[in-house]
């Protein structure tokens, strides 16, 4: 057996886990809207079906003032629509738990009726929390106990309760937040109370027969957060207080360190949870950057945990640990931690799926069925678009023939794999890779596919995935030798100078910028490195992680200016849970970002620019275009003027504001109904 850990049962005394690795908990969306539990259930039964061995649901609120209008279990009501989601789990697969997660916001819910310990206002909160008195806390605990009760009602095998975050539980066990000073403030004994009394009357009212684990910052990366004593000191007592499971979590949602995102090393974090594990007695849950098999075994071989959580990794590929168990783990599809259609999606209202898999909370909608009568197609263009077209159509059955001028299939994703931090790429091309050999795709390297040649072939079907060309703006002296395209750049066919202006602040931009103002090891490939970027302190464990800890950023040794037309803030059309990270470790090395400016002209002297009127030199030895890009569609053009059965997909059929999220999505879709 290859994972012996991972795949190794875990007893827990009244029942068994029958492995190591857990769907952890991630809001999608479909808790609230119509239709959503029909749409969790079959999302939840496609990993159970695949052999998790416990999933955890998004969180629900217990009561309306943790929830203004997201899912919540206080009545009957809400929890009868829950059966479905846990008849559907254990109708898939009789030997997976599915625990429901309790989340109180506290302070972070969207209703001015948010309650805390004190009418303190996080930093990213919309309203200060009520202060709650005495029978507001015995409401609250109540109001936990209650939705607990009701969970198993409804089927579920167990209950997570989330303490960390910054949501209500924690923001009773930090000083900045709970400012109290009755038996639930003051000394760390009483503002453990809260999360204490919840776990002793919910385990007394749901028996001893049902899993209760408590989710707690095990680094909270706040300035003055909890010390690793007082981190020991809850632990035990939540063992004492009757949890089954510690899982640990790091972070609070304001805390200016990433976590999860894509320049985070794999499992970054686990030593923490392994220290704790040494702690206390029962078992440990750790979590974050942990995406492939080999990583999660890693992590429970060096004893850093009992069970491993994954979640936006299910996202990617509901058939993860069957992949594993079978060991086919070079055909997994690997969460690369963009959070591009996951987490974005959940702080921007919209429904959760991702990048690598677009079926990912859409399982009623979006399948690959075997297709009814089965085309020979030309897929042109192995970019993000052609592969996921090539893969999808080859899947259902079609006799697919990929060509690609190039020598690597790829396309952009070749781009960003070279980008300090964004590493993750290279295992979506060794997915798309092996998922042509095993799909046997007739991959024609080094071909660009000629119109003789595609009429010759007789395919029923032409697919036009031939990607974008970069746009040149028109700006007096844009051919000026020291301007290059950022293709050019990243590829490095382009040697680089010393003083660098960028046109141009999109993603591209943006990855350019971290590409030339970088220099030693990728901080997502080296944990000591990342820890001195971002000023956390995994040995000594300060308050929080961070406390006192200054980030040393070796400062860019290129003068680099990146620029913009727009008035908005530059970067702020990048991702929304990960944009603020790009903003920031490129400001801490220096870049000189500009906004609002008009380009005058290129000449010996570098980039004239004018910014509220006032003109601007900015000296330059390189110029670098990033300045979006327009569709390639020459051969669309000619094969639609021969009459051949030709369709666009990706950034061929439109680059604006164009995504690997936004292809992938599109060919997928398409490549279904073919
Ligand atoms: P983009 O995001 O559309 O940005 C293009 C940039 O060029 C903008 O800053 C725009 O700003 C500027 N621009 C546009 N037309 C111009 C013109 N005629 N002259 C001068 N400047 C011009 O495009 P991109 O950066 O090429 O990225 C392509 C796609 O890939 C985007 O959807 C992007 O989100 C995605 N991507 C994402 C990431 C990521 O990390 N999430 C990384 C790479 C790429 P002004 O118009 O204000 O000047
Ligand atoms: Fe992972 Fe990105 Fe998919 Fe989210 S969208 S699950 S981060 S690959």
């Amino acid at each position: 057996m290859k994972y012996p850990k991972l795949l190794e049962p875990l007893d827990l005394g009244f029942t068994t886990i029958k492995n190591r690795a857990i769907m952890g908990s991630m809001h999608t969306g479909l808790e609230e809207i119509e239709g959503g539990f029909e749409r969790m259930a079959a999302y939840f039964a496609e990993r159970a079906a695949n052999d998790i061995g416990m999933i955890i649901t998004g969180g629900i609120a217990p009561n309306e003032e943790s929830s203004s209008h997201g899912a919540r279990m206080s009545n009957d009501e809400e929890a009868a629509k829950h059966r479905l989601v846990t008849d559907a789990v254990h109708t898939a697969a009789p030997d997976v738990k599915i625990c429901m997660q309790i989340l109180h916001p506290g302070p972070l819910a969207y209703t001015p009726d948010c309650v805390g310990p004190s009418a303190v206002k996080s930093r990213i909160a919309r309203y200060v929390p009520n202060e709650l008195d005495k029978a507001g806390i015995e409401k609250q605990i109540g109001d936990h106990v209650r939705c607990a009760v009701m969970a198993k009602k409804a089927g579920y095998d167990g209950v997570e309760i989330i303490g960390s975050a910054g949501y209500l539980i924690s923001t009773f066990l930090v000083q900045k937040t709970n400012l109290r000073e009755d038996e639930y403030g003051g000394s760390y004994e009483n503002r453990i109370r809260f999360a204490i009394e919840i776990v002793e009357r919910t385990r007394a009212a749901v028996g001893e027969d049902f899993i209760l684990i408590f989710r707690i910052a095990a680094m909270d990366m706040l300035e003055d957060g909890m010390s690793w004593d007082e981190i020991v000191t809850l632990a035990k007592a939540l063992e004492k207080a009757g949890v089954t499971i510690i899982s640990t979590h790091f972070t609070w949602h304001e805390s200016a360190v990433p976590t999860i995102a894509t320049m985070v090393p794999r499992a970054a974090f686990t030593s923490v949870t392994g220290r704790l594990r040494k702690a206390i007695n029962v078992p440990v849950i750790t979590s974050n950057r942990i995406n492939m098999p080999d990583v999660a075994e890693e992590v429970l071989a060096r004893g850093d945990a009992d069970l491993v959580s994954m979640a936006r990794p299910m996202l990617a590929d509901s058939a993860f640990m069957r992949k594993a168990i079978e060991g086919r783990e070079d055909e997994i599809n690997t969460c690369i931690a963009c959070n591009q259609a996951c987490l974005d999606h959940t702080f921007s209202g919209k429904l959760t799926s991702c990048l690598v898999n677009p079926r990912a909370c859409h399982e009623t909608m979006l399948n690959y069925l075997p297709a009814a009568v089965v085309k020979s197609i030309a897929v042109i263009g192995a970019g993000p678009a052609g592969l996921a077209y090539a893969t999808v159509a080859a899947e259902r059955g079609h006799k697919v023939t990929l060509f690609e001028a190039s020598s690597e299939i790829g396309g952009q994703f070749n781009l960003a794999k070279r980008i300090p931090g964004k590493e993750e790429f290279y295992e979506t091309l060794r997915y798309y890779g092996r998922m042509l050999e095993v799909l046997k795709v007739d991959v024609r390297l080094n071909t660009s596919a000629s119109l003789d040649e595609l009429k010759a072939e007789n395919f029923d079907h032409i697919i036009i995935a031939t990607g974008i060309t970069p746009r040149t703006p028109d700006i007096e002296g844009i051919d000026h030798p020291m301007v290059a395209k950022y293709i050019d750049v990243i590829t490095g066919k382009r040697a680089v100078g010393n003083k660098v202006a960028i046109i141009g602040a999109g993603g591209i931009g943006f990855d350019v910028c971290e590409l030339v103002s970088h220099s030693g090891p990728s901080g997502a490939l080296d944990r000591d490195v990342f820890a001195r970027e971002w000023g956390i302190d995994f040995e000594n464990h300060p308050r929080g992680g961070v406390t006192g800890v200054e980030p040393i950023v070796a400062r860019s040794k290129r003068e680099v200016t990146m620029i913009q037309r727009k008035d908005s803030k530059v970067g702020a059309g990048l991702g929304k849970t990960t944009g603020w990270t790009h903003r920031l470790s490129l400001t801490r090395r220096g870049i000189n970002m500009i906004n609002g400016a008009n380009y005058d002209r290129i000449d010996d002297e570098g980039l004239h620019i004018t910014v509220n009127n006032n003109p601007i030199l900015i000296e330059a030895d390189t110029i670098i275009v990033c300045a979006g890009q327009d569709p390639k569609r020459d051969l669309y053009e000619i094969l639609m003027a021969e009459g051949l059965p030709a369709e666009l997909v990706g950034g061929a059929f439109e680059a604006k504001e164009l995504d690997a999220k936004a292809a992938i999505k599109q060919a997928s879709e398409m490549a279904a109904v073919i």
